[in-house]
């Protein structure tokens, strides 16, 4: 693992720091399911355990209980799992540690570290100063410990409401980080937690409660997003005010955050996206959250290979979502079996043809297995795949043209039949007996070879096709508005796609190659009578041409 945390782990060890072993955690705030920038903080934090020999603990952050909800803490266990990574026994909660939190919070009064202030939200905000003016030194800062000790239990005992006082750290009002300007540590919240019920009325901030959480569980490196960086102090302030040595408690580390074209990866957003019912739900494939890219048909694999190849770095970036879709092609293309489906299908008679056979397709092209396909009178290709006023450079089937259908014979166009509208609704075709695989013209040289599928076996199909959700400009951003941005097509529902027989049983998460279209796979909306699958991504690889430009 060659990256500045790996760098930063090294350089900690070689100066006798952290003799017993290395230790990380992954953090999530069950408010939200998780993401594709979660996948990458997820694929770091065990990664870097285990590259190190480590551990790396599942930690839920739930101080805010009005946003949190069991839903959110099972969905994330399972993306997590789904992932590949593991736990163990090492599920923790901040909530298990909110009497420890307390304790803490009053040696912190005690050594005079901080106070009970009763300025409402807003009055502190407005005396916080600003970046380049201190801050104004609260009427409060100075209670003495004593009563401070008595008021911070009067808060606990729920003698006051929401909002009436706070504890606040005592640093530094002029210090030149605002978050070192005697920060909020505990608010007064009447609520109830998913988890401690009504047990407690006051509920530790982020801030103070990371740190602590990090120091009890034995964390090493607490590895977060850069936005964090100006907490840094503060959470290294708090460490050492509680007399946390050195040598083992936890040091924070920020790297990148990631951010993809054509989607947004902020739980807040994610919701609104659900709530206003833009998508069907979290896991709508069209969503960058993890079930949502499952039941695109993404793969573990594909995603973990993706985070490698982004890296970790100092400053952030956007990463265009084709790099994403081009680790799903390159994971698909050996994992995936082909099979052949005609998603607008036209019915072609072949007039020389009177017995049903079996033929024989290979299941994939470098990993072995082959499959019987039916063959017989009445076939379907691809609408696309004829024309009839064709161009030079049509190598398809066109009027009196010839074309290889895949697995089977070459066929030629005799007779174009039309609606009373004059759409095409049928060709009659011959094939040439001996073209088939083995056969005395097998190696006939023509130039185009299509898909198809046999009309008396094939499965009637709803595909669903996907678009990007949002609509980026060209170098990618967003519009403020993102909701303004949504792109009406992004989704496209074939309900009459045909398929050929060999898919008949396979279970939700089955993926295919559909020969020529792309990569599908089979939804959880699959029923006795509705075989549903979603397109996982086409063919065409525009990741690698942008590479190798
Ligand atoms: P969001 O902005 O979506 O609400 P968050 O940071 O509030 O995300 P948390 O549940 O607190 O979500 O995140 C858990 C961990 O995942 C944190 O360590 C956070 O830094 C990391 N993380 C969140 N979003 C990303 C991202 N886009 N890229 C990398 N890591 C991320
Ligand atoms: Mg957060």
């Amino acid at each position: 693992m060659e990256n500045f945390v790996q760098q930063a782990i090294d350089d900690d060890l070689k100066n006798g720091k952290y003799t017993t072993g290395i230790h990380t955690r992954f953090p999530p705030e069950p408010n939200g399911y998780l993401h594709i920038g979660h996948a990458k903080s997820i694929c770091l934090n065990f990664g870097l355990a285990e590259f190190n020999n480590g551990l790396c603990n599942l930690r839920f952050d739930d101080t805010n209980p009005t946003k949190e909800d069991v839903e959110y803490v099972d969905s994330i266990q399972e993306d997590i799992h789904w992932l590949g990574f593991d736990w163990e026994d090492r599920k923790f909660y901040a909530s298990d540690y909110f009497e420890k939190l307390y304790n803490y919070a009053v040696e912190l009064i005690k050594k005079n570290l901080a106070y009970v202030d009763d300025l409402s939200a807003e009055e502190i905000r407005r005396t916080r100063g600003t970046l380049t003016e201190g801050g104004k030194e609260s009427p409060f800062r100075n209670r003495s410990i004593e009563e401070n000790l008595n008021l911070f239990a009067k808060m606990k005992a729920g003698e006051f409401s929401d909002g009436e006082k706070v504890l606040r750290a005592k640093i530094d009002m002029s210090s030149p980080n605002m978050n070192m300007r005697d920060p909020v540590i505990y608010r007064i919240a009447h609520a109830n937690h998913h988890r401690t019920g009504d047990q407690w009325c006051i509920y530790p901030m982020y801030d103070f409660a990371h740190p602590l959480s990090d120091a009890i569980e034995g964390i090493t490196h607490s590895v977060c997003t850069l936005e964090f960086e100006d907490h840094r102090p503060f959470y290294d302030w708090l460490l050492e005010s509680l007399d946390f040595d050195e040598k083992t408690r936890p040091r924070q580390i920020e790297f990148a955050r990631l951010d993809l074209t054509n989607t947004v990866t902020s739980k807040r957003k994610l919701l609104q996206l659900v709530k206003e019912g833009h998508v069907r739900g979290w896991d709508d494939p069209r969503m960058s959250t993890l079930s949502g890219l499952r039941r695109r048909g993404f793969t573990p694999a594909a995603i973990k290979k993706f985070c490698n190849e982004i890296g970790v770095a100092k400053a952030n970036s956007l990463v265009d979502i084709s790099m994403l879709e081009h680790c799903v092609r390159e994971d698909l293309n050996e994992t995936a079996d082909r099979v052949m489906a005609v998603l607008n299908p036209l019915k072609v008679i072949l007039t020389n043809v009177d017995e049903d056979e079996y033929l024989i397709a290979e299941n994939h092209p470098h990993h072995g297995g082959n499959r019987y396909i039916p063959f017989g009178r009445e076939i379907f290709i691809e609408r696309d795949d004829f024309m009839e006023d064709a161009p030079k450079k049509f190598f398809r089937l066109k009027p009196g043209g010839e074309v290889r259908l895949k697995y089977a014979y070459i066929i030629k166009c005799n007779e174009v039949i039309k609606d009373a509208e004059g759409n095409v609704i049928e060709l009659r075709c011959t094939i040439d007996p001996t073209s088939k695989s083995g056969g005395e013209t097998a190696n006939r040289k023509i130039k185009g070879t299509i898909h198809w599928v046999e009309a008396k076996s094939a499965i009637k199909a709803e595909v669903r096709l996907y678009d990007y959700l949002l609509k980026t400009d060209e170098n990618g951003n967003l519009p403020e508005d993102f909701i303004s941005a949504i792109n009406p097509n992004s989704l496209i529902v074939i309900k009459n796609a045909l398929i050929e027989p060999s898919v008949k049983f396979a279970a939700p998460s089955t993926r295919y190659q559909f020969l020529r279209l792309g990569y599908f796979v089979v939804d959880y909306d699959t029923t006795f009578e509705n075989l549903v699958f979603n397109r996982i991504v086409g063919l065409k690889d525009t990741w690698s041409k942008v590479k190798n430009a």
